[in-house]
């Protein structure tokens, strides 16, 4: 999970799909132009197969000077090495200081992962 989030940030696309299930892996995969800034990973909680997590982010063609949260569970099967298989509840946040940070601490964002972003 930690190193997926590390190849979004490079944007390696190879290990993107390697490490993705071929059953619902995209043929495909072009990050070159996207503009998306990962700004930090939060796990939330894990199991051996899922991963529920936030992930902070920029985005020039979104509002740039606002920060967004991607929150998913991901799901992983093991084969020879664990691969990602899907995201499930995958919500993409705009967030605003006030409001409940959204890796559920019960803070509010500004005083919760606003503060090391
Ligand atoms: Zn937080």
């Amino acid at each position: 999970m930690r190193s997926r989030y590390s190849a979004y940030l490079l944007k390696n696309e190879n290990y993107l799909l390697k490490s993705w299930h071929e059953s619902t892996r995209p043929d495909s995969l072009d990050l070159k132009d996207d503009s998306t800034q990962w700004e930090k990973l939060k796990i939330i909680s894990a199991s051996e197969t899922t991963v529920h997590f936030v992930a902070y982010f920029t985005q020039d063609t979104l509002n740039k000077d606002k920060i967004y949260a991607l929150i998913e569970n991901s799901n992983f099967i093991k084969e020879k090495n664990w691969q990602y298989l899907d995201g499930e509840d995958v919500k993409t946040v705009q967030l605003t200081k006030n409001m409940p940070c959204p890796c559920l601490s019960g803070k509010k964002f500004k005083r919760c992962c606003a503060t090391d972003l």
